[in-house]
């Protein structure tokens, strides 16, 4: 019997199931893994806007991964909106017990439709994570959030492997996106911009990354290959309601 990697998914829920965890159980099945889900958040939101979000109770979330942890050893680590320092928190003892599992870290902050997901100090506490995380995926508003106390630089120092600066925010009619390490761009990946926004492409591309890195890939080859899928979900992107496309995720 093939193994199927697991990727333990720490992330919110947004009910138009285009972001959040759904995009990413979706993304993950499609690259042939298993998610196995902790639900840090319950947001309110649709197509056009964030309204507001809870923090699922910590003792609940460290329950449920001890319990799931016990049972099931992961492939690989996907985090999402972790939302609260409490929960960054518990994924950083969580992945002290897997020094040798690959972790992507999606630093969620507000996704791309307007309206906070984050409390007060989530920044300070994401780049706690930095040093057991293999690939950081922001946006270039999240690079600029992230980067007001500690610069690039020293997210290497600080353990950090790789970045993937994803380049949507740029203007222009090609996207650019860039695989940094320690020792500067070692990859850049240009995609035709679609004419259209999205909701769940930052998700739907960290999750294919998790997942391709459990299943052995080294980083340059998981990023190059979710790239060009997540710009093939976006092509077969489709209308749920009156604002954002949701990325058509098939395998
Ligand atoms: N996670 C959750 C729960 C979200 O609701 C969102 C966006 O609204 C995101 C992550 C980030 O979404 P995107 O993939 O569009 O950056």
């Amino acid at each position: 019997m093939n193994h199927k990697p697991i990727i333990l998914v720490m992330a919110g829920h947004d009910p138009t199931g285009g972001a959040g965890i759904q995009a990413d159980i979706e993304a993950i099945h499609a690259m042939g893994g298993h998610a196995l889900s902790l639900i840090t958040a319950l947001t309110t939101q649709d197509t056009r806007s964030v309204y507001d979000f809870k923090i699922v109770p910590l003792q609940q979330l460290r329950h449920q991964a001890k319990i799931l942890l016990a049972d099931c050893t992961p492939d690989a680590f996907k985090l999402g909106m972790l939302g609260d320092p409490s929960i960054v928190s518990l994924a950083i003892e969580l992945l002290e017990q897997y020094p040798d599992v690959p972790v992507v870290l999606d630093p969620v902050l507000s996704g791309n439709l307007h309206g906070s997901l984050a409390t007060p100090h989530l920044i300070d506490a994401l780049l706690e994570l930095l040093p057991q995380t293999t690939l950081l995926t922001p946006n270039i508003p999240e690079l600029t959030a992230l980067t007001a106390d500690l610069s690039e630089s020293e997210f290497f120092e600080a353990g950090l492997q790789f970045l993937l600066l994803k380049g949507a925010h740029r203007q222009g009619t090609i996207i650019q996106n860039e695989l940094r390490s320690a020792t500067g761009i070692i990859y850049r990946h240009e995609a035709p911009r679609l004419p259209a926004e999205f909701h769940g492409s930052g998700c739907t591309l960290a999750s294919a990354c998790a997942c391709l890195l459990g299943q052995g890939l080294s980083v340059p080859e998981a990023v190059t290959r979710a790239l060009d899928y997540t710009q093939d979900c976006l092509a077969r992107a489709f209308a749920i309601g009156k604002g954002q496309l949701i990325p058509g995720r098939k395998p």
